[in-house]
């Protein structure tokens, strides 16, 4: 296809599937959204929320391997395998087991470092672009019992520091609500930001509506090729949906069309669980507690929580079990909290990769780009990849900050 595009097909309706849409627009694209559930149905609309790049991080690392291999024998940890050892699942275990040593999580967070430099910049364009989404800066608290060392933070901030990010923490004795006498100390971390996901998305795809772009609920994709025409999506109903470029944005569903355009990065759900409780003082800003894995954030009067990462089944059924889990293993680490009511179980998949570095890019097929795999940080970096690859696209010049994400990767 010669030109800039007119016509875009984005498939899925997530936060990035969304972003990539207004991003496209602003570069004057007709955009439609094609998406197989409803907005927000995957990994998007039930997450902690938090907007913040200077824990972005790749995922696989050695004491994250440690752990998982532990948490195999001991039920109820906050990492686990489930299910069917599908292709995706054993690709992926092989190549995280190989990715997490200390000299390529330095390589994951240097090609990280110019995305999640630009993280919030692209939220504050999305504000100034009329999308009503209430978006806060508020202090960030993680909270560490005895035992726990806040040297693994610190060396993270180190590395988001030299990639240019300004992180400015403090640590202060614990004994502050709404942590128990269990919490010893607590690190400040200041110049991040939250949402309430599923308001967020809501307001994104209202934007997109508003400035003519259409969002069709309740249509799969079946295929995505290309024909005398250009590219196409073919649905499960209806006609096929030509356009002069594509964007596959299924989040953990990425393989099933992705492998066609030869996306070889195994894309598999790391599942994680929200719900909200209340308690008794109002929450002030999010709340981490890094033993439990678990995240609290601000929701309306109430708070979710959130954690879990369950390898499993993208669309395995909702486990009560890991709910109950998470909840338990936070009880001795929050006063105040009122356990019997617990409003809005939730469970999404996360779209990991070996490498925890997202794909994102032009695929082998004309025209047909992809943008997801952002695992543990989809939110923070959702509309900076939609801006990133909207460029790429629209002006036809590479994003050199795109270059380390190439959906077409060999994996080591
Ligand atoms: C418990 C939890 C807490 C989290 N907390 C945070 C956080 O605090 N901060 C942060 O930055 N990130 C967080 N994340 C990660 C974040 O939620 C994800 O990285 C992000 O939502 C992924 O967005 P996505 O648009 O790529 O995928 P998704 O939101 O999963 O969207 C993909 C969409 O594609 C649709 N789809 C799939 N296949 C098809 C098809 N064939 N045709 C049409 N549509 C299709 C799906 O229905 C889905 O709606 C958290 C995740 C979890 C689970």
């Amino acid at each position: 296809m010669k030109g800039q595009p007119r016509r875009v097909v984005v498939v899925g309706a997530g936060v990035v599937g969304l972003s990539c849409a207004w991003f496209l627009q602003e570069h004057g694209a007709e955009v439609t959204v094609l998406e197989r559930s409803e907005v927000g149905a995957g990994a998007s609309w039930g997450n902690a929320g938090y907007l913040v790049p200077a824990m972005v991080s790749p995922l696989a690392e050695p004491a994250l391997l440690r752990e998982g291999v532990r948490s195999l024998l001991t039920p109820g940890s906050p990492v686990s395998v489930t299910g069917r050892p599908s292709a995706v699942k054993v690709a992926f275990l092989a190549g995280f087991a190989r990715n997490a040593t200390v000299s390529r999580w330095r390589r994951g967070m240097a090609a990280l470092g110019p995305l999640a430099m630009e993280g919030l910049g692209a939220f504050d364009e999305l504000a100034n672009g009329g999308v009503a989404a209430e978006v806060h800066e508020r202090t960030f608290r993680i909270g560490f019992t005895a035992g726990q060392d806040t040297a693994g933070f610190e060396h993270e901030f180190a590395h988001a520091r030299a990639s240019g990010q300004e992180v400015s923490y403090r640590i202060s004795a614990g004994y502050e609500a709404p942590f128990s006498d269990q919490v010893a100390r607590v690190l400040h971390l200041e110049g991040q930001r939250f949402v309430a996901p599923g308001a967020f998305l809501d307001a994104l795809a209202e934007a997109v509506h508003e400035r003519g772009g259409e969002i069709v609920t309740d249509v799969q994709a079946r295929s995505i090729g290309f024909g005398p025409g250009g590219p196409r999506v073919d649905t499960w109903a209806g006609p096929p949906h030509r356009a002069d470029a594509v964007v596959l944005a299924t989040g953990a569903w990425l393989p099933e069309l992705g492998r066609r355009l030869g996306v070889r990065v195994p894309v598999q759900a790391g599942r994680g669980y929200s719900c909200s409780i209340r308690l008794a003082e109002p929450l002030t800003g999010p709340v981490y507690l890094p033993g439990a894995r678990v995240t609290l954030t601000p929701y309306g009067d109430r708070v979710r929580v959130a954690g879990t990462m369950e390898i499993a089944d993208r669309d395995a059924p909702f486990d009560g079990r890991r709910l109950d889990a998470i909840l338990r293993s936070i009880r001795p680490l929050i006063d105040g909290a009122d356990w019997e009511d617990v409003r809005e179980p939730w469970v999404g998949p996360r779209p990991l990769t070996p490498d925890g570095l997202p794909v994102i890019g032009a695929t082998k097929v004309a025209g047909v780009h992809v943008a997801g795999g952002h695992g543990m940080w989809g939110v923070t970096l959702g509309p900076v990849t939609g801006k990133l690859l909207a460029r790429q696209i629209m002006c036809g010049t590479g994003a050199s900050e795109l270059t380390p994400f190439d959906p077409l990767r060999r994996l080591r």
